[in-house]
């Protein structure tokens, strides 16, 4: 069977995604020409939405035909169509330029949210990101746990704690950085997030990202990482080099943003049962230092 170009394939499940989110699930092709599309004919809707890792772990076809299960019908458009992801996917923040607003507009959005299971599963709170909404650093964890729903913060228990002291030891402050999760909603007992409930929320952070704008995101830890890379691999594979993160299907007001860089580090929490990695953490966030210009600050004996 043919493979489809990756990034064709990350379109094509966002593109399949929103048509669930509006409750449609049964999909049939005018034609067989989406495999065929030359170079020329692929779209500017570039990579990576998220929460699609199973999906999109292998390269088949057959995967993407088992994302369209049976309920309502529609026709997939061809991808080829003009313009089809900004006239599909138009969004409240779409045309606001303040980012503070357009933060507001897409948690205004969410709402009081009851779209996947979490919100029966015993959460407090949504719990939307915290931080700049200029910064050119994004971090992205995994879920709230307990002490994030009770404040209503991302990252603030113990593993938040952690985090400070890697944007310090960055030589940044938490209020420079903007920091968010896979799901916004609690996992009942800090459970990873299931596949339909990041697939679920994860549209929303992919519209926080295109608001922020940052140049670098740093994914925290395989969940994370997986789900905005809609790759399935071990840390070992995923840390220690680059990726292009530019979110598919969704549009930033600043059509000369090229997209986030995004890197992969060990989520605080595994850090704080393995501290012998915290070394290689700080690699990564070297890395990532390296890149913004940012210099480590100088120890107080120095
Ligand atoms: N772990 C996460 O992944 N996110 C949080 O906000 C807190 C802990």
């Amino acid at each position: 069977m043919a493979r489809l170009d990756p990034e064709l394939r990350r379109a094509l499940a966002e593109r399949v995604r929103y048509y669930h989110d509006l409750g449609i699930y049964d999909f049939y092709r005018r034609e067989a020409r989406l495999p065929q599309l030359t170079e020329a004919e692929m779209p500017a809707v570039e990579t990576v939405p998220a929460c699609l890792s199973s999906t999109l772990s292998s390269t088949s076809e057959l995967e993407l035909r088992e994302e369209m299960a049976a309920r309502k019908s529609a026709v997939l458009p061809t991808i080829a169509d003009d313009n089809i992801f900004e006239i599909a996917t138009p969004k409240a923040e779409y045309g606001v330029a303040d980012p503070v607003a357009a933060l507001k507009l897409i948690r205004e959005d969410l709402g009081d949210c009851t779209r996947c299971k979490l919100h029966q599963q015993g959460r407090k709170q949504i719990v939307f990101g915290v931080g700049n909404p200029r910064a050119e650093l994004m971090f992205v964890g995994e879920g709230p746990g307990a002490d994030e729903d009770a404040q209503g913060e991302p990252f603030v228990g113990r593993a938040g704690q952690l985090l400070n002291n890697m944007i310090k030891a960055m030589g940044l402050r938490r209020e420079d950085v903007y920091i968010a999760n896979v799901v916004k909603c609690r996992p009942p007992g800090n459970r990873t997030p299931e596949r339909d409930e990041c697939e679920t929320c994860s549209p929303f952070l992919t519209r926080q990202i295109a608001v922020i704008k940052p140049k670098v995101v740093v994914a925290l830890g395989a969940v994370s990482a997986k789900n905005l890379l809609a790759i399935n691999a071990s840390m070992s594979e995923l840390r220690g080099r680059w990726y292009d993160f530019k979110p598919a299907g969704i549009r930033s007001d600043d059509p000369s943003w090229p997209g986030a860089r995004l890197a992969v580090t060990y989520h605080p929490a595994f850090l704080l049962r393995d501290p012998r990695q915290k070394g290689e953490a700080w690699k990564d966030l070297q890395m990532v230092m390296k890149y913004l210009g940012i210099e480590p600050p100088r120890k107080a004996a120095e």
